[in-house]
């Protein structure tokens, strides 16, 4: 016998490798006659398995031409398409790429594929919402989100919604009921029955609807369509996004999948560019912390930070600071990491650290632009603290956050990355230290009575309140403390709460607190002491304040600060 030498494929496993094997190989090989044959046409050639082919383009040429014709569109940029077909000599092929070309005003590059590569393409259509024509028509506008508000009066009816609607208005529908609820946030996400809708409202998750499994599929393909994602592509994360034009606003939905075991998951950040115009006077300081941060962003130069964990607010109170300081003869440059609101009149730059633009690059550039302030989004590192303290000491105010808990966590922070006392000492202004709490909705706020051991614990801190900051209660009002909650009422979606305050502490420069920094011997504790010794409230002081004025719930208080 011949192939004496073949291995034993007498094992019904060994056998089936071997010919997937060969069947591979085999595979390869008709690849190899297409490109030879694509050369000598004079032809581009391209192998489609594992191309990222995105929904836009695919959905250029209609299924039913597609088929017929042996030709699909693979690529679009706006600018360029690239159609591949097996039919190189097909008259109809040159008839499509010419309508393409006229209609989109785009040129058209025509490939050589397979006929594999072209039923692997043809496969992607499965994955096609249907519309008329899907590009160009995808976008959400002002009548859409106006029709579904009216229809969408809670929850229950957006479940029930949820049910009834076609899929391509599924999208649209949660978009408008998170507008209209001032969401934050859109999880979609697949689990093993079902697919689950949470809003975030007011840094909160609510579960608000659940869809059928089954239809998850096309949900999917409908948004990756808006934001301009591959279609074909789930088992990676992508990131994207859309805007939707209102007519007082603009909406920008950043949009980022991650595949889970039961399909992808998706979340959708609605950022409104109306948020970013918060007021100074309306972030929730009150008393000395407002008068004293007032004073300290309107000195020529020096150094502000915001300090607290992610969703603490700190880019929010950074903006507001932003707002109060732009006026036409003050030149405001921001490096940021995202550009998370457009602000008018200020020079806002992105970082980007596939270009090596860090925070550190960016800001020796900036300061020789000769700005008056310069908010750096994030000091996270040493060599960017440096050239942020030495603007500082050069004639510019710059604000910025670094991640601590607390106001006079900063400092050994700073310190901890290497940053030299001398430098730190005379640069430093201020700390701000701030959480948010919700606010209790107005339309169905009821007194909470508080239980003794609750209420020992609230005096207890109420008591500390420094005489130094003009803050603290009368014995005839600690007598007689009343607390509030919200029972739940249609305005507020049943939530109790409308709307988020922050609660602050202002930790202000002073001669003791110079003195500890430069002594090198810095503990946190010992900061915080000196600067309520000088009149800080404490961000649980300035949160309780705040439940006994009715803006928030001793609950949510204690969530946050303790
Ligand atoms: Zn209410």
């Amino acid at each position: 016998m011949e192939n004496t030498n073949l291995p034993n494929i007498s094992s019904d496993k060994t056998s089936q490798d071997l010919s997937d094997k060969l069947g591979q190989l085999d595979a390869k090989g008709k690849e190899k006659d297409i490109e030879a044959k694509a050369e000598s046409l004079g032809m581009p050639y391209i192998d489609l398995h594992g191309f990222p082919v995105s929904i836009g383009a695919i959905a250029l040429i209609p299924e039913e031409t597609a088929k017929q014709d042996h030709v699909v569109c693979f690529f679009y940029s706006g600018k360029e398409v690239r159609v591949g077909t097996s039919e190189p000599m097909s008259p109809q092929v040159k008839l499509i790429s010419d309508e393409l070309k006229e209609k989109k005003h785009v040129n058209v590059k025509i490939y050589l594929i397979s006929d594999d590569s072209l039923n692997f393409a043809l496969e992607l259509y499965a994955k096609v919402p249907k519309y008329k024509e899907v590009v160009g028509t995808v976008e959400i506008t002002q009548s859409d989100v106006d029709n579904f508000q009216v229809e969408v009066g809670d929850f229950d009816d957006l479940q029930e919604k949820v049910n009834t609607v076609n899929i391509s208005e599924l999208v649209t529908l949660l978009i408008a009921s998170a507008l209209k609820t001032k969401s934050s946030d859109i999880h979609v996400e697949a689990e093993e029955k079902d697919v689950k809708v949470r809003f975030r409202i007011d840094g909160i998750l609510n579960t608000v609807a659940i869809i059928k499994l089954e239809n998850w599929p096309k949900i999917i393909s409908r948004i990756k369509l808006l934001a301009g994602l591959k279609i074909n592509v789930d088992k990676k994360p992508q990131d994207g996004r859309f805007t939707i034009d209102l007519t007082e606003d603009k909406v920008d939905v950043r949009v980022s999948t991650v595949p889970t075991s039961y399909g992808e998951s998706v979340v959708m950040r609605l950022l409104r560019s109306s948020a970013a115009g918060l007021e100074f006077s309306d972030i929730g300081l009150r008393g000395k912390s407002f008068v004293d941060l007032k004073h300290e962003i309107q000195r020529p130069n020096g150094m502000i930070i915001s300090t607290g964990p992610t969703g603490s607010g700190k880019t929010t109170t950074l903006y507001a600071i932003l707002n109060k300081l732009n006026k036409p003869e003050t030149k405001i440059i921001s490096l940021e990491d995202p550009i998370e609101y457009r602000l008018e009149g200020i020079n806002q730059s992105q970082i980007d650290h596939s270009k090596d633009y860090t925070f550190a690059k960016g800001l020796k550039s900036i300061v020789r632009q000769d700005p008056d302030v310069i908010m750096v989004g994030e000091i996270r590192d040493l060599e960017t603290a440096d050239v942020s303290l030495n603007a500082a000491l050069t004639g510019h105010l710059v604000i910025s956050t670094i991640h601590t808990n607390s106001a006079s966590g900063a400092i050994p922070r700073f310190l901890a990355m290497g940053v030299k006392p001398f430098l730190l000492s005379p640069a430093l202004n201020a700390v701000i230290g701030q959480r948010l709490v919700r606010k209790i909705c107005e339309s169905c706020k009821v007194e909470d009575p508080i239980d003794n051991d609750a209420m020992t614990k609230i005096l207890n801190i109420l008591n500390k309140i420094p005489i130094k900051s003009a803050e603290r209660l009368e014995e005839e009002v600690l007598s007689n403390l009343k607390f509030y909650k919200g029972k739940g009422c249609s305005k507020c979606h049943n939530l109790g709460y409308s709307g988020r305050i922050g609660i602050f502490e202002i930790m202000t420069m002073n001669p003791e607190i110079e003195k500890v920094i430069l002594s090198e011997k810095v503990s946190e504790f010992e900061i915080q002491e000196i600067a309520i010794n000088n009149g800080m409230v404490t961000m649980v002081q300035d949160g309780l304040l705040k439940a006994i004025d009715g803006l928030t719930s001793v609950e949510e208080v204690f969530k946050v600060a303790e």
